[in-house]
């Protein structure tokens, strides 16, 4: 399937029988490609074809068509995000295998036999490999070597092949493995969501309850009634890291896993996944966004878990927000939608406000977990000492939760060592050959790592500027600096740094989770890869090193979201029996998200924040797209942009800003300028953008991209 593509108009050969749905192959040109069939009158095509001129269909692929549902989402989702509707398309048809029919796959594991001649490529690629098993690519990539060299190795037997049955079903999940006794205020909240998926109609509800108030048992409750009635459910978490635990719970309350829908799947998992899921086989799906497309034959409920999270906003291809189009997928499938989270958004807040949304609400912490005192460290009354991070009280904090033999979460949303190194002799700066950003310092690797296009280079002896050496600062703090001032102030305690860095993979993730639970680790030091979902009694101290790091940068959410995050963070403390602390190092204890953070009246602060949205105009009062224009050419970039702009259409309530060189003035070596067009609610923007840049043209290595509703703003 080619993303670009519009719709075509083909013969169905005599014989050949399709309907609305039918995954079929066409050609093009000289090529033959993959393609769902439409109904015609919702989907005109661009060029009318006289009939003697139409080309047949080469045959219909053995996989279920994509059902009505389905297909109603992904014109909404391509016409509500301006994507071509073949691109979201595309993400449906997400594994090529699976609609290829056939019952085995050939993998390739290691047998254990030597080869007769080993070479250092043969070593290396047996030591990567270990009890792998996948592809030949597969184990190629895990590897870092050619293909080449694992065919060679098949060939001396030191590496198999086997036939994997892939069509082979999934353990069915029993609703009745380990029923939990639910506490009064779950009970309510469960039974709710139960009535609602016997209703077997849509109804959106905000399931709204601190960290650590049994959420999950909740929602779990409505999983069960789905599975009892034979209808699929689909949990979508905001971070494949986050699977590993979910699955576990998951074992533990209905007896087998999940189906898993991430990227880290091989193509034979992929292939299985897709088919039981088509076929209605799979019952219960956990994934990250990208399991919302997928074909579910009979789907009897959606939970968004963190659904507060930003990560569920799609960044590149199809700008897409998962929330989002999860509510809507529940709106054509005809069942419940539950948005699970402890600080929900002011967007989702909003659509419980005016009665969309129903909300049920869990104000207390399940059992004798109470929630965590939060106080705030005033950087400027207690600074930490010349050249460290941890400010006294905190350092304080720490000894004492070390002495009691807790753990300890150090949180600091920054990977790496140093976000910036500089030439103390010259002042020179590194910065990203491709981007408008610093190098970052990741001395774990003796890199200099761009975060934005993945470039590294050597961290230099000698500045490249001024030649001197032994003249290079790191400044600033990230999770590896941090590790040091721990490793230096508690050299017995073990520390454990947990980022994307270190844990990426869900294998990572429940190796961690394994080594926290046997009390291997006495402080993690991690980004907000730690501050979700999971659970560990003995944690009892959270010390938040920069709570002010996500407040720079005037984003509409930027307050929003680090109440978000140190609620999530201080969520972790204080699980268990043992009561909680959190310490917030702040140089502003004052500000009202830092205010609202320790006196824990949330509500004042949503009621605030609400408010300033409305008197803006903000979402979800009114709407906002982004238009970025990006290209090589820094001239033709302009240029487009500029032309954006003058034929910018002038419509009551719409206002057109820009264009500016984006906050990222240049991203993979793309110029990029940033239009904002801001709307009232009532507008039908993408209609009106549809227009706009339809009517315009501009060079092909200019790129123009929407973003509708942007939670981007770089
Ligand atoms: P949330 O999703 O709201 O953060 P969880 O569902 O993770 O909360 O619950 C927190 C902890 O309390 C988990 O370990 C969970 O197993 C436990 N828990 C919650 N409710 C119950 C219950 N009714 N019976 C037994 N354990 C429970
Ligand atoms: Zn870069």
């Amino acid at each position: 399937m080619n993303a670009a593509l519009g719709p075509l108009d083909y013969r169905v050969p005599h014989g050949m029988t399709v309907a609305p749905g039918s995954i079929v192959v066409a050609p093009l040109g000289p090529r033959q490609l993959t393609g769902i069939v439409w109904e015609p009158e919702r989907l005109p095509s661009d060029a009318e074809v006289g009939d003697n001129r139409l080309r047949n269909l080469v045959g219909v692929l053995p996989a279920p068509p994509l059902g009505a549902p389905l297909r109603r989402l992904i014109e909404w989702t391509a016409n509500y995000y301006l994507a071509p509707t073949a691109a979201v398309a595309r993400m449906t048809l997400a594994s090529t295998s699976a609609l290829e029919g056939g019952r085995t796959i050939t993998e390739y594991r290691a047998t254990g036999i030597p080869p007769a001649r080993m070479t250092p490529q043969r070593e290396q690629a047996l030591a990567r490999i270990g009890d792998r098993q996948g592809l030949i690519r597969e184990l190629a990539i895990a590897a870092e070597v050619s293909d080449g060299v694992i065919r060679g190795l098949v060939k001396t037997r030191a590496i198999e092949a086997i036939e994997v049955a892939i069509d082979s079903p999934f353990a069915l999940p029993d609703p009745g493995h380990a029923v939990p006794t639910l506490s009064a205020d779950q009970h309510d909240a469960a039974q709710a969501l139960v009535a609602a998926v016997e209703a077997r109609d849509f109804e959106p509800w905000l399931l709204d309850g601190v960290t650590g108030s049994g959420k999950t048992e909740v929602y779990f409750e409505a999983v069960a009634a789905a599975i009892a009635a034979g209808r699929q459910s689909l949990v979508l978490l905001p971070e494949i890291a986050l699977t590993e635990p979910f699955l576990k719970r998951f074992t533990a309350r209905f007896g087998c896993e999940p189906v898993a829908w991430h990227s880290g799947l091989r193509q034979s998992q992929r292939r299985r996944a897709w088919r039981q899921i088509a076929e209605g086989q799979a019952l219960v799906t956990v994934g990250a966004r990208s399991a919302l497309f997928l074909p579910y034959a009979n789907l009897g409920l959606i939970v968004v878990d963190e659904a507060h999270e930003t990560s569920f906003k799609q960044e590149e291809g199809v700008h897409y927000h998962a929330r989002d189009v999860a509510v809507m997928r529940g709106l054509f499938e005809k069942c419940p939608v539950v948005l699970a989270s402890a600080t929900p958004a002011i967007e989702t807040r909003h659509q419980v406000a005016i009665g969309r949304y129903k909300e049920l609400k869990l104000p207390g912490r399940y059992g004798a977990a109470e929630m965590p005192e939060i106080a705030a460290i005033d950087l400027i009354e207690h600074p930490p000492e010349r050249g460290r991070w941890i400010a006294p009280p905190l350092v304080t904090a720490i000894d004492e939760t070390l002495a009691r033999q807790e753990q300890v979460l150090l949180f600091l949303n920054r990977r790496g060592y140093a976000p910036l190194t500089l030439c103390r002799t010259c002042g020179h700066r590194f910065q990203c050959p491709n981007c408008t950003a610093w190098m970052v310092e990741h001395r774990l690797i003796h890199r200099l790592a761009c975060h934005h296009c993945g470039h590294v280079e050597p961290v230099p002896r000698a500045c490249p500027e001024c030649s001197n050496e032994d003249s290079l600062v790191a400044c600033g703090p990230g999770v590896e600096r941090i590790a040091d001032e721990v490793a230096a102030l508690w050299p017995d305690a073990k520390a454990a740094v947990v980022t994307s860095d270190t844990i990426w993979s869900p294998a990572k993730a429940a190796e961690f989770v394994h080594r926290m639970e046997a009390g291997d680790i006495d402080i993690v030091i991690g980004t907000q890869l730690v501050t979700k979902g999971y659970h560990f009694p003995n944690l009892t101290l959270v010390g938040v090193i920069d709570a002010d790091l996500g407040l720079d940068g005037g984003d509409l959410r930027a307050a929003e979201h680090t109440f978000h995050q140190i609620m999530q963070v201080s969520g972790r403390a204080g699980r268990g029996e043992k009561p909680g602390r959190v310490f917030l190092q702040t140089h502003a204890p004052g500000a009202a998200v830092m205010q609202a953070l320790i006196t824990g009246d949330a509500e004042s602060f949503y009621a605030a924040e609400t408010e300033a949205r409305r008197d803006a105009g903000a979402p979800p009062f009114g709407r906002y797209a982004a238009i970025v224009v990006s290209s090589e050419d820094k001239d033709a970039a302009h240029a487009t942009a500029l032309s954006i702009a003058r034929t910018a259409p002038r419509i009551e309530g719409m206002q057109v800003y820009g264009p500016a060189p984006a906050p990222l003035a240049m991203l993979r070596g793309r110029h990029r300028f940033r239009l904002l067009v801001h709307a009232r609610r009532a507008l039908d923007v993408q209609d009106v953008l549809r227009d706009w840049l339809g009517a315009l043209d501009w060079k092909p290595k200019v790129r123009v991209a929407v973003d509708v509703d942007p939670y981007s703003f770089v």
